[in-house]
């Protein structure tokens, strides 16, 4: 026996709360533990529950090297991607009233406002003109827009921008138009992608799990609707992306049910082109009453990692300097991240919650760079267009 090591007898000592068989359950944990690491090195698919463990229980340095493990067999030649987009909202109004959002307002608020088509049309080209590929375009459910404007405006930027790729309506938005024309998600998906979109973003998943989304967003299409909306554009030939909003309500759990949902949609479509985790921002939100504090480094870069860990049906998982900060950007890099997501330009979502960082694209390459990864600009696809 070692030093360090301590005997069942020693630990009997009278009246103490010594947990005699912590020492045993240590070193199951230990096996269990190395056991998946096994399977990751196999790559091997883990099952919910050794995800749950890994989550929990693993340290968060070999958590890093097992995730890092992943993103090389995605991405071999060690490059790490990023898009010059530009983020307009085209409307703040909307009913759903989540309780993590700070940027909706109701219809008739004194700042509640709606882009017109031209108005839109007009960021987007001068957007274009300082260099973004990629509009990603989002706004409030807002009942007084209805399909034809979504329509109008896609065909528009075909026609006008036809170099400039729009990412745009997320799953609940389609949700939304559906409603208020009266129609099938299906047919609104239809009409958009008869009209010229391609990609849709991955918004509005926040976490997909029923339990915590009747507590953040009540109003808001369910986890199951939200996966459906995904498959029925998936099938039409969309491709999209996934996103997870955590930091607030959810358990492990719940980050588990989210990961296994978007996994088996993807082994289903291929529809899912990255996954995109991020932190929930308290500042203004009516959430903020319950949690004033945002997550720290530890938690987001452990979910990261075990998240590029499971997905394992995922090509790219972001990084979210938008979120954590430059330099938290760069550590991404090195907890599975191969992606740092956009400049976003024009982002007000976020910006209402005091979130105002902003990025360069001499920025972007600065991140990873010193992060040691060979920097590339793709586009909307993830298609690598130029390396520095
Ligand atoms: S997150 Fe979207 S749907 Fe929810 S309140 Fe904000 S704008 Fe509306």
């Amino acid at each position: 026996m070692s030093d360090e090591e301590i005997s069942e007898d020693e630990m009997k000592v009278e009246g103490s709360k010594i947990d005699t068989c912590y020492p045993i359950r240590l070193n199951k944990l230990a096996m269990g533990i190395a056991g998946i690491h096994d399977k990751v090195f196999r790559n091997e698919r883990l099952t919910p529950e050794e995800g749950l463990l890994l989550l929990r229980e693993a340290d968060l340095l070999e958590l890093g090297a097992l995730a890092d493990l992943v993103r090389t067999r995605f991405n071999p030649e060690g490059f790490v991607t990023f898009v010059a987009d530009t983020n307009p909202n085209y409307t703040n109004v909307c009913d759903t009233e989540c309780l993590f959002c700070a940027f909706w307002r109701p219809p008739g608020a004194t700042d509640a406002y709606t882009l017109s088509i031209e108005e839109l049309l007009r960021i987007m080209k001068a957007s274009f003109h300082n260099g973004a590929t990629t509009v990603l375009l989002q706004g409030g459910h807002n009942p007084e827009i209805k399909l034809d404007y979504y329509v109008e405006l896609v065909r528009r930027v075909r026609e006008e921008i036809p170099d400039l790729h729009l990412h745009a309506f997320s799953a609940p938005e389609i949700s939304a138009i559906a409603k208020y024309s009266g129609i099938t998600s299906k047919e609104v998906l239809q009409k958009l992608w008869d009209a010229g979109l391609r990609t849709i973003p991955g918004g509005g998943a926040e976490i997909l799990s029923n339990r915590v989304r009747k507590k953040i967003s009540p109003l808001k299409i369910d986890a199951d609707q939200w996966i459906r909306v995904t498959r029925e554009a998936h099938q039409i030939g969309f491709k999209s992306t996934a996103t997870m909003m955590f930091g607030h309500l959810e358990e492990n759990e719940d980050i588990i049910e989210h990961l296994e949902r978007i996994r088996s949609l993807q082994d289903e479509t291929s529809g899912f082109l990255a996954f995109i985790p991020w932190t929930f921002k308290p500042k203004n939100t009516f959430l903020e009453r319950k949690i004033s504090q945002e997550i720290g480094g530890d938690r987001y870069l452990r979910v990261l990692a075990l998240s590029r860990i499971y997905l394992d049906n995922f090509n790219h998982v972001q990084g979210s300097w938008f979120t954590q900060g430059k330099k938290m950007g760069s550590i991404s890099l090195h907890y599975g991240a191969s992606d740092l997501g956009g400049t976003l330009y024009d982002e007000n979502v976020l910006g209402c919650a005091e979130n105002k960082l902003r990025a360069s694209l001499d920025e972007l390459v600065h991140m990873i760079k010193s992060a040691g990864f060979k920097p590339a600009q793709r586009d909307t696809f993830y298609r690598i267009t130029k390396q520095f």
